[in-house]
Protein backbone atom coordinates (compact mmCIF):
# COMPACT_ATOMS: atom_id res chain seq x y z
CA UNK A 1 0.00 0.00 0.00
CA UNK A 2 1.62 3.49 -0.78
CA UNK A 3 2.25 6.18 2.13
CA UNK A 4 -0.47 8.54 2.35
CA UNK A 5 -0.38 11.52 4.66
CA UNK A 6 -1.98 14.92 5.18
CA UNK A 7 -1.42 18.02 6.50
CA UNK A 8 -4.80 19.56 8.08
CA UNK A 9 -4.84 23.15 9.03
CA UNK A 10 -7.61 24.85 10.76
CA UNK A 11 -8.25 28.45 8.68
CA UNK A 12 -7.76 30.52 11.75
CA UNK A 13 -6.01 33.20 10.37
CA UNK A 14 -1.84 32.83 10.48
CA UNK A 15 0.82 29.91 10.32
CA UNK A 16 2.45 29.00 13.66
CA UNK A 17 6.35 27.49 12.98
CA UNK A 18 4.87 24.50 14.52
CA UNK A 19 2.68 24.02 12.00
CA UNK A 20 5.45 24.46 8.76
CA UNK A 21 6.95 21.71 10.83
CA UNK A 22 4.13 19.48 10.93
CA UNK A 23 3.54 19.93 7.15
CA UNK A 24 7.25 20.07 6.57
CA UNK A 25 7.63 16.50 8.10
CA UNK A 26 4.31 15.10 5.99
CA UNK A 27 5.71 16.91 3.35
CA UNK A 28 9.49 14.99 4.12
CA UNK A 29 8.10 11.70 5.27
CA UNK A 30 5.96 11.01 1.49
CA UNK A 31 8.93 12.18 -0.03
CA UNK A 32 11.30 9.32 1.51
CA UNK A 33 8.75 6.55 1.10
CA UNK A 34 7.53 7.45 -2.39
CA UNK A 35 4.13 8.86 -1.21
CA UNK A 36 1.64 11.40 -1.30
CA UNK A 37 1.49 14.20 0.68
CA UNK A 38 -2.25 15.77 0.64
CA UNK A 39 -3.49 18.98 2.70
CA UNK A 40 -6.81 18.80 4.07
CA UNK A 41 -8.81 22.32 5.27
CA UNK A 42 -9.91 21.32 8.38
CA UNK A 43 -13.22 23.97 8.74
CA UNK A 44 -15.95 22.44 11.02
CA UNK A 45 -15.39 24.92 13.67
CA UNK A 46 -17.47 27.92 12.83
CA UNK A 47 -16.71 30.12 15.05
CA UNK A 48 -13.23 30.18 14.30
CA UNK A 49 -12.84 30.98 10.46
CA UNK A 50 -11.17 33.98 9.50
CA UNK A 51 -11.47 35.24 5.65
CA UNK A 52 -8.30 34.68 3.25
CA UNK A 53 -6.84 32.13 6.10
CA UNK A 54 -7.21 29.32 3.70
CA UNK A 55 -5.23 31.59 0.97
CA UNK A 56 -2.71 32.93 3.08
CA UNK A 57 -1.56 29.08 4.41
CA UNK A 58 -1.32 28.18 0.87
CA UNK A 59 0.65 31.07 0.26
CA UNK A 60 2.86 30.11 3.48
CA UNK A 61 3.37 26.70 2.10
CA UNK A 62 4.18 27.96 -1.18
CA UNK A 63 6.54 30.05 -0.22
CA UNK A 64 8.21 27.53 1.91
CA UNK A 65 8.71 25.41 -0.79
CA UNK A 66 6.64 22.63 1.21
CA UNK A 67 4.61 21.98 -1.71
CA UNK A 68 1.47 19.20 -1.90
CA UNK A 69 0.29 17.31 -5.22
CA UNK A 70 -3.11 16.75 -3.91
CA UNK A 71 -5.89 18.52 -1.97
CA UNK A 72 -6.91 22.04 -1.37
CA UNK A 73 -3.92 24.37 -3.78
CA UNK A 74 -3.99 27.69 -4.78
CA UNK A 75 -5.24 27.28 -8.80
CA UNK A 76 -3.31 29.63 -11.56
CA UNK A 77 -5.58 32.39 -11.18
CA UNK A 78 -4.96 32.45 -7.64
CA UNK A 79 -8.07 31.33 -6.43
CA UNK A 80 -8.06 28.14 -4.14
CA UNK A 81 -9.13 25.04 -5.80
CA UNK A 82 -9.22 21.50 -5.17
CA UNK A 83 -7.24 18.34 -7.00
CA UNK A 84 -7.44 14.91 -6.31
CA UNK A 85 -9.59 11.92 -6.14
CA UNK A 86 -10.98 11.56 -2.63
CA UNK A 87 -12.18 14.99 -2.40
CA UNK A 88 -13.94 17.37 -1.61
CA UNK A 89 -10.54 18.21 0.55
CA UNK A 90 -12.78 21.01 2.68
CA UNK A 91 -14.70 19.63 5.39
CA UNK A 92 -17.33 22.19 5.12
CA UNK A 93 -17.89 20.66 1.49
CA UNK A 94 -18.37 17.34 3.42
CA UNK A 95 -21.32 17.18 5.48
CA UNK A 96 -22.96 14.81 3.73
CA UNK A 97 -20.71 12.21 4.04
CA UNK A 98 -20.06 12.96 7.73
CA UNK A 99 -23.88 12.18 8.08
CA UNK A 100 -24.34 9.26 6.39
CA UNK A 101 -21.15 7.69 8.72
CA UNK A 102 -22.98 9.13 12.11
CA UNK A 103 -25.72 7.10 11.03
CA UNK A 104 -23.90 4.06 10.93
CA UNK A 105 -22.90 4.48 14.37
CA UNK A 106 -26.49 5.58 15.68
CA UNK A 107 -27.68 2.19 13.61
CA UNK A 108 -25.32 0.13 15.34
CA UNK A 109 -25.79 1.71 19.07
CA UNK A 110 -22.14 2.96 19.16
CA UNK A 111 -23.46 6.80 18.85
CA UNK A 112 -26.57 8.49 20.58
CA UNK A 113 -28.40 11.46 20.58
CA UNK A 114 -28.05 13.95 23.56
CA UNK A 115 -30.14 16.24 24.09
CA UNK A 116 -28.88 18.18 27.61
CA UNK A 117 -29.03 22.01 27.49
CA UNK A 118 -25.51 24.08 27.81
CA UNK A 119 -26.96 24.83 31.60
CA UNK A 120 -27.42 21.52 32.02
CA UNK A 121 -23.49 20.33 31.31
CA UNK A 122 -22.42 23.22 33.05
CA UNK A 123 -24.17 22.50 36.39
CA UNK A 124 -23.00 18.87 35.89
CA UNK A 125 -19.17 19.91 35.41
CA UNK A 126 -19.19 22.27 38.32
CA UNK A 127 -20.79 19.75 40.35
CA UNK A 128 -17.71 17.29 39.22
CA UNK A 129 -15.41 20.15 40.05
CA UNK A 130 -16.42 20.48 43.58
CA UNK A 131 -16.02 17.02 44.19
CA UNK A 132 -12.63 16.99 42.71
CA UNK A 133 -13.58 14.88 39.68
CA UNK A 134 -12.33 15.25 36.02
CA UNK A 135 -15.31 16.76 34.19
CA UNK A 136 -17.13 14.39 31.56
CA UNK A 137 -20.65 13.85 30.24
CA UNK A 138 -22.34 12.00 32.50
CA UNK A 139 -24.66 9.91 30.35
CA UNK A 140 -27.72 11.65 30.85
CA UNK A 141 -28.82 10.93 27.22
CA UNK A 142 -27.17 7.40 26.36
CA UNK A 143 -30.42 5.14 27.53
CA UNK A 144 -33.41 7.61 25.92
CA UNK A 145 -35.42 5.18 23.88
CA UNK A 146 -36.15 5.49 20.01
CA UNK A 147 -39.98 6.92 21.14
CA UNK A 148 -38.21 9.65 23.68
CA UNK A 149 -35.60 10.82 21.32
CA UNK A 150 -38.43 11.17 18.08
CA UNK A 151 -40.65 13.31 20.43
CA UNK A 152 -37.78 15.65 21.37
CA UNK A 153 -36.60 15.88 17.82
CA UNK A 154 -40.37 16.85 16.89
CA UNK A 155 -40.75 19.17 19.78
CA UNK A 156 -37.79 20.80 17.90
CA UNK A 157 -35.05 20.17 20.79
CA UNK A 158 -31.06 20.86 19.93
CA UNK A 159 -29.36 17.75 19.76
CA UNK A 160 -25.47 16.61 18.75
CA UNK A 161 -24.87 12.53 18.89
CA UNK A 162 -22.45 11.58 20.81
CA UNK A 163 -20.13 8.78 20.85
CA UNK A 164 -21.68 6.04 23.09
CA UNK A 165 -17.70 4.43 24.66
CA UNK A 166 -17.95 1.26 26.21
CA UNK A 167 -16.87 1.06 30.21
CA UNK A 168 -13.57 -0.08 31.43
CA UNK A 169 -11.98 -1.17 28.00
CA UNK A 170 -8.48 -0.54 27.42
CA UNK A 171 -7.73 0.97 24.25
CA UNK A 172 -4.45 1.19 22.67
CA UNK A 173 -2.13 2.06 20.11
CA UNK A 174 1.69 2.68 18.33
CA UNK A 175 3.08 5.69 18.41
CA UNK A 176 6.01 5.71 16.37
CA UNK A 177 7.34 8.59 18.30
CA UNK A 178 5.98 7.81 21.98
CA UNK A 179 6.11 3.67 21.69
CA UNK A 180 2.79 2.35 22.68
CA UNK A 181 0.01 4.46 24.03
CA UNK A 182 -3.00 3.03 26.60
CA UNK A 183 -5.56 4.57 28.49
CA UNK A 184 -8.72 3.59 29.66
CA UNK A 185 -12.33 4.46 28.09
CA UNK A 186 -13.27 5.15 32.23
CA UNK A 187 -10.88 7.97 31.54
CA UNK A 188 -12.26 9.15 28.18
CA UNK A 189 -15.93 11.17 27.77
CA UNK A 190 -18.47 10.15 25.28
CA UNK A 191 -17.17 12.86 22.83
CA UNK A 192 -19.36 14.67 20.73
CA UNK A 193 -19.14 13.94 17.20
CA UNK A 194 -21.96 15.75 15.66
CA UNK A 195 -22.89 19.52 16.82
CA UNK A 196 -26.29 21.03 17.14
CA UNK A 197 -25.03 22.68 13.76
CA UNK A 198 -25.26 19.82 11.88
CA UNK A 199 -21.08 20.20 11.62
CA UNK A 200 -18.93 17.43 12.77
CA UNK A 201 -16.39 17.62 14.96
CA UNK A 202 -12.84 17.59 14.61
CA UNK A 203 -12.85 14.37 16.46
CA UNK A 204 -15.30 12.75 13.57
CA UNK A 205 -14.43 14.30 10.79
CA UNK A 206 -10.46 13.90 11.43
CA UNK A 207 -11.62 9.38 11.65
CA UNK A 208 -13.54 9.51 8.42
CA UNK A 209 -11.48 11.72 6.12
CA UNK A 210 -8.33 10.13 6.76
CA UNK A 211 -9.95 6.96 6.56
CA UNK A 212 -11.78 7.69 2.94
CA UNK A 213 -8.64 9.31 1.61
CA UNK A 214 -6.61 6.50 2.63
CA UNK A 215 -4.35 7.82 5.10
CA UNK A 216 -1.26 5.89 6.32
CA UNK A 217 0.51 7.91 8.89
CA UNK A 218 -0.77 10.69 10.47
CA UNK A 219 1.66 12.85 11.35
CA UNK A 220 0.92 15.65 13.79
CA UNK A 221 1.32 17.75 16.87
CA UNK A 222 1.58 16.41 20.06
CA UNK A 223 -1.42 18.11 21.56
CA UNK A 224 -3.83 15.50 19.64
CA UNK A 225 -2.11 12.77 21.92
CA UNK A 226 -5.06 12.76 24.26
CA UNK A 227 -7.90 12.56 21.89
CA UNK A 228 -6.09 10.04 19.58
CA UNK A 229 -7.71 7.35 22.08
CA UNK A 230 -10.86 8.01 20.79
CA UNK A 231 -10.33 8.43 17.10
CA UNK A 232 -8.56 4.88 17.72
CA UNK A 233 -11.73 3.53 19.05
CA UNK A 234 -14.03 4.92 16.59
CA UNK A 235 -11.17 3.25 13.54
CA UNK A 236 -12.53 0.19 15.99
CA UNK A 237 -16.09 1.40 15.97
CA UNK A 238 -16.16 0.86 12.14
CA UNK A 239 -14.52 -1.81 11.58
CA UNK A 240 -11.64 0.05 10.34
CA UNK A 241 -7.79 -0.32 9.92
CA UNK A 242 -6.46 2.54 12.43
CA UNK A 243 -3.56 4.36 10.46
CA UNK A 244 -0.40 4.38 12.32
CA UNK A 245 0.70 7.52 14.24
CA UNK A 246 3.47 9.60 14.50
CA UNK A 247 2.94 12.49 17.85
CA UNK A 248 5.85 15.20 17.42
CA UNK A 249 6.81 17.23 20.30
CA UNK A 250 5.95 20.37 20.82
CA UNK A 251 8.24 23.19 19.86
CA UNK A 252 9.28 25.45 23.24
CA UNK A 253 10.61 28.88 23.33
CA UNK A 254 14.15 29.25 25.01
CA UNK A 255 12.47 29.16 28.29
CA UNK A 256 11.38 25.95 27.38
CA UNK A 257 7.64 27.16 27.68
CA UNK A 258 5.42 26.54 24.73
CA UNK A 259 6.36 28.82 21.93
CA UNK A 260 3.29 31.37 21.60
CA UNK A 261 2.67 35.05 19.74
CA UNK A 262 3.32 36.89 22.89
CA UNK A 263 7.31 35.41 22.91
CA UNK A 264 7.74 37.31 19.55
CA UNK A 265 7.92 35.73 16.20
CA UNK A 266 5.74 32.70 15.58
CA UNK A 267 4.34 33.04 12.24
CA UNK A 268 5.96 32.02 9.58
CA UNK A 269 4.79 35.43 8.04
CA UNK A 270 6.91 37.19 10.54
CA UNK A 271 9.80 35.35 8.94
CA UNK A 272 8.73 36.24 5.50
CA UNK A 273 8.15 39.82 6.50
CA UNK A 274 11.58 40.25 8.03
CA UNK A 275 13.36 39.03 4.22
CA UNK A 276 14.52 35.38 5.97
CA UNK A 277 14.77 32.83 2.74
CA UNK A 278 12.48 30.51 2.87
CA UNK A 279 15.04 27.69 2.56
CA UNK A 280 16.57 28.87 5.85
CA UNK A 281 13.45 28.36 8.12
CA UNK A 282 13.05 24.87 6.24
CA UNK A 283 16.17 24.25 6.94
CA UNK A 284 16.52 24.58 10.58
CA UNK A 285 12.53 24.15 11.42
CA UNK A 286 13.34 20.82 10.21
CA UNK A 287 15.51 20.53 13.10
CA UNK A 288 13.90 21.70 15.77
CA UNK A 289 12.32 18.12 17.07
CA UNK A 290 14.36 16.20 14.26
CA UNK A 291 17.83 14.99 14.35
CA UNK A 292 20.28 13.27 11.65
CA UNK A 293 21.88 10.66 12.53
CA UNK A 294 25.04 12.94 11.74
CA UNK A 295 25.83 16.01 13.09
CA UNK A 296 25.12 18.16 9.68
CA UNK A 297 22.84 21.29 10.16
CA UNK A 298 23.05 23.02 6.60
CA UNK A 299 20.54 20.81 5.13
CA UNK A 300 19.01 21.96 1.16
CA UNK A 301 15.64 20.45 0.60
CA UNK A 302 16.91 18.18 -1.28
CA UNK A 303 19.33 16.59 1.51
CA UNK A 304 16.13 17.01 4.22
CA UNK A 305 14.33 14.64 1.51
CA UNK A 306 17.11 11.59 1.47
CA UNK A 307 18.30 12.55 5.24
CA UNK A 308 14.88 12.62 6.91
CA UNK A 309 13.65 9.42 9.55
CA UNK A 310 10.77 10.25 11.23
CA UNK A 311 12.22 7.36 14.02
CA UNK A 312 14.87 10.14 14.36
CA UNK A 313 11.82 12.41 15.61
CA UNK A 314 12.69 13.24 19.17
CA UNK A 315 9.90 12.61 21.78
CA UNK A 316 10.59 16.11 23.90
CA UNK A 317 9.99 19.05 22.89
CA UNK A 318 11.97 20.99 20.65
CA UNK A 319 13.54 24.49 21.61
CA UNK A 320 12.71 26.93 18.62
CA UNK A 321 15.66 29.55 19.05
CA UNK A 322 15.80 32.65 16.98
CA UNK A 323 19.68 32.53 17.53
CA UNK A 324 20.21 29.05 15.67
CA UNK A 325 17.85 30.14 13.12
CA UNK A 326 19.75 33.20 12.61
CA UNK A 327 23.19 31.22 12.55
CA UNK A 328 21.84 29.11 9.99
CA UNK A 329 20.40 31.56 7.99
CA UNK A 330 23.70 33.57 7.99
CA UNK A 331 24.77 30.25 5.75
CA UNK A 332 22.45 31.15 3.51
CA UNK A 333 22.86 34.83 2.90
CA UNK A 334 26.56 33.90 2.46
CA UNK A 335 26.06 32.01 -0.18
CA UNK A 336 23.12 33.50 -1.97
CA UNK A 337 23.27 34.73 -5.67
CA UNK A 338 24.12 38.32 -5.16
CA UNK A 339 20.63 39.14 -7.69
CA UNK A 340 18.67 36.88 -5.52
CA UNK A 341 19.32 38.93 -2.21
CA UNK A 342 19.43 42.16 -3.94
CA UNK A 343 15.84 41.64 -5.18
CA UNK A 344 14.99 40.25 -1.68
CA UNK A 345 16.72 43.17 -0.22
CA UNK A 346 15.01 46.07 -2.10
CA UNK A 347 12.02 46.13 -0.68
CA UNK A 348 13.06 47.03 2.98
CA UNK A 349 15.71 49.99 1.30
CA UNK A 350 12.34 51.56 -0.37
CA UNK A 351 10.24 50.80 2.53
CA UNK A 352 12.51 53.33 5.16
CA UNK A 353 13.48 55.41 2.15
CA UNK A 354 16.91 54.57 1.83
CA UNK A 355 16.16 54.78 -1.72
CA UNK A 356 13.44 55.34 -4.15
CA UNK A 357 11.67 52.89 -6.40
CA UNK A 358 13.08 54.53 -8.98
CA UNK A 359 16.63 54.23 -7.61
CA UNK A 360 16.11 50.50 -7.40
CA UNK A 361 16.14 50.43 -10.81
CA UNK A 362 18.39 53.24 -12.20
CA UNK A 363 21.03 52.26 -9.30
CA UNK A 364 20.82 48.52 -9.40
CA UNK A 365 24.03 47.60 -9.93
CA UNK A 366 25.57 49.74 -7.17
CA UNK A 367 23.18 48.41 -4.83
CA UNK A 368 24.20 44.74 -5.69
CA UNK A 369 27.48 46.09 -4.92
CA UNK A 370 26.78 46.86 -1.86
CA UNK A 371 24.42 43.63 -0.94
CA UNK A 372 27.06 41.24 -2.17
CA UNK A 373 29.70 43.88 -0.01
CA UNK A 374 27.66 43.61 3.30
CA UNK A 375 25.79 40.52 3.36
CA UNK A 376 27.94 38.62 5.05
CA UNK A 377 27.07 38.67 8.62
CA UNK A 378 23.65 39.38 7.44
CA UNK A 379 20.75 37.13 8.92
CA UNK A 380 17.58 38.17 6.90
CA UNK A 381 17.17 40.67 4.61
CA UNK A 382 15.54 43.35 6.54
CA UNK A 383 18.89 43.77 8.22
CA UNK A 384 20.25 45.65 4.98
CA UNK A 385 18.85 49.16 6.39
CA UNK A 386 21.18 48.78 9.11
CA UNK A 387 24.46 48.22 7.00
CA UNK A 388 23.97 50.63 4.18
CA UNK A 389 23.24 54.14 5.87
CA UNK A 390 26.72 54.66 4.94
CA UNK A 391 26.15 54.40 1.63
CA UNK A 392 22.80 56.14 1.14
CA UNK A 393 22.40 58.74 3.49
CA UNK A 394 23.48 62.32 2.75
CA UNK A 395 24.49 63.58 6.08
CA UNK A 396 26.26 60.85 8.25
CA UNK A 397 25.12 60.94 11.96
CA UNK A 398 28.02 59.99 14.49
CA UNK A 399 26.61 58.54 17.41
CA UNK A 400 29.32 56.00 18.49
CA UNK A 401 31.08 57.92 21.69
CA UNK A 402 34.44 56.19 20.76
CA UNK A 403 33.87 57.29 17.06
CA UNK A 404 33.62 60.83 18.11
CA UNK A 405 36.49 60.96 20.61
CA UNK A 406 38.53 59.16 17.84
CA UNK A 407 38.02 61.93 15.20
CA UNK A 408 39.12 64.75 18.23
CA UNK A 409 42.68 62.94 18.05
CA UNK A 410 45.75 65.10 17.44
CA UNK A 411 46.43 63.31 14.04
CA UNK A 412 43.21 63.60 12.57
CA UNK A 413 43.11 67.13 10.87
CA UNK A 414 46.88 65.74 8.94
CA UNK A 415 45.27 62.85 8.42
CA UNK A 416 42.11 64.32 6.95
CA UNK A 417 44.35 67.30 4.70
CA UNK A 418 46.38 63.87 3.08
CA UNK A 419 43.12 61.87 2.51
CA UNK A 420 41.87 64.81 0.77
CA UNK A 421 44.71 66.25 -1.17
CA UNK A 422 45.26 62.33 -2.25
CA UNK A 423 41.96 61.47 -3.46
CA UNK A 424 41.20 64.84 -5.48
CA UNK A 425 43.79 64.35 -7.36
CA UNK A 426 42.83 60.45 -8.26
CA UNK A 427 41.00 60.41 -11.77
CA UNK A 428 38.85 57.91 -10.07
CA UNK A 429 38.67 56.29 -7.10
CA UNK A 430 39.36 52.53 -6.85
CA UNK A 431 39.66 49.97 -4.67
CA UNK A 432 43.71 48.94 -5.63
CA UNK A 433 44.50 52.89 -5.57
CA UNK A 434 44.05 52.90 -1.97
CA UNK A 435 47.07 50.35 -0.69
CA UNK A 436 49.53 52.50 -2.39
CA UNK A 437 47.80 55.72 -1.12
CA UNK A 438 47.77 54.23 2.69
CA UNK A 439 51.52 53.71 2.54
CA UNK A 440 52.51 57.36 1.07
CA UNK A 441 50.52 58.65 3.94
CA UNK A 442 52.46 56.50 6.44
CA UNK A 443 55.64 57.66 4.42
CA UNK A 444 54.80 61.19 4.48
CA UNK A 445 53.31 62.13 7.21
CA UNK A 446 54.10 58.93 9.96
CA UNK A 447 50.17 57.99 10.53
CA UNK A 448 49.94 54.60 10.70
CA UNK A 449 48.30 51.28 12.04
CA UNK A 450 44.62 52.07 13.70
CA UNK A 451 45.53 55.80 13.49
CA UNK A 452 45.76 55.34 10.21
CA UNK A 453 43.01 52.81 8.86
CA UNK A 454 40.30 53.84 11.81
CA UNK A 455 40.75 57.46 11.11
CA UNK A 456 40.05 56.63 7.69
CA UNK A 457 36.77 54.85 8.59
CA UNK A 458 35.36 56.96 10.71
CA UNK A 459 36.00 60.08 8.36
CA UNK A 460 34.30 58.54 5.41
CA UNK A 461 31.97 56.03 7.15
CA UNK A 462 31.65 57.70 10.77
CA UNK A 463 31.13 54.07 11.80
CA UNK A 464 33.82 52.31 13.68
CA UNK A 465 33.36 49.10 12.06
CA UNK A 466 32.07 47.66 8.33
CA UNK A 467 32.84 46.50 5.13
CA UNK A 468 36.76 47.14 3.52
CA UNK A 469 37.18 50.40 3.09
CA UNK A 470 38.54 49.88 -0.31
CA UNK A 471 35.16 48.26 -1.60
CA UNK A 472 32.78 51.22 0.56
CA UNK A 473 35.47 54.24 -1.50
CA UNK A 474 35.08 52.49 -4.94
CA UNK A 475 31.19 51.96 -4.11
CA UNK A 476 30.33 55.53 -3.25
CA UNK A 477 32.79 56.99 -5.78
CA UNK A 478 35.57 60.07 -5.48
CA UNK A 479 32.93 63.20 -5.33
CA UNK A 480 30.87 61.18 -2.61
CA UNK A 481 33.84 60.12 -0.92
CA UNK A 482 35.24 63.85 -0.14
CA UNK A 483 31.60 65.13 0.07
CA UNK A 484 30.79 62.88 3.38
CA UNK A 485 34.64 63.73 5.12
CA UNK A 486 34.04 67.38 4.44
CA UNK A 487 30.85 66.79 6.14
CA UNK A 488 32.39 64.64 9.32
CA UNK A 489 35.16 67.10 9.57
CA UNK A 490 32.65 70.63 9.68
CA UNK A 491 30.55 68.52 12.20
CA UNK A 492 32.47 66.44 13.96
CA UNK A 493 35.94 67.14 14.09
N1 LIG B 1 -7.14 20.52 12.30
C1 LIG B 1 -6.16 20.07 13.24
C2 LIG B 1 -5.20 21.21 13.53
O1 LIG B 1 -5.38 22.29 13.03
C3 LIG B 1 -5.43 18.89 12.67
C4 LIG B 1 -5.00 17.88 13.64
C5 LIG B 1 -4.63 16.61 12.92
O2 LIG B 1 -3.68 16.66 12.14
O3 LIG B 1 -5.30 15.61 13.12
O4 LIG B 1 -4.27 21.09 14.27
Amino acid sequence: MSVRVRFAPSPTGFVHIGSLRTALYNYLFAKKMGGTYLLRVEDTDRTRLVDGAIENMLHAMSWANVEHTEGVVLGEDGKVTQVGEYGPYIQSERLDIYKEYIKTLLEQDKAYYCFCSKDRLDKVRQVQKSEGKVPKYDGHCRGLSKEEIQAKIDAGQDYVIRLKLPANKEIKFNDMVRGTVKMNTNDLDDQVLMKSDGFPTYHFAVVVDDYLMKITHIIRGEEWISSTPKHVYLYEAFGWEAPTFVHLPNILNTEKKKLSKRHGDVAVEDFRKKGYFPEALVNYVALVGWSPEDNQEIFSMDELENAFDVKRVSNSGGVFDTNKLNWVSQHYMKDADDDELTKLCIPFLVETNMITKEEAQEDYDKIKAIVSLVKEGMHYAKEINEKVDVFFKDELKIEEQDALEFLKLEHMPTLYEALEEKISNMDEIQADLIKPMFKEIQKEHGIKGKNLFMGTRILITGQMHGPEIPHVVTILGKEEVLKRMSFVKQNYM
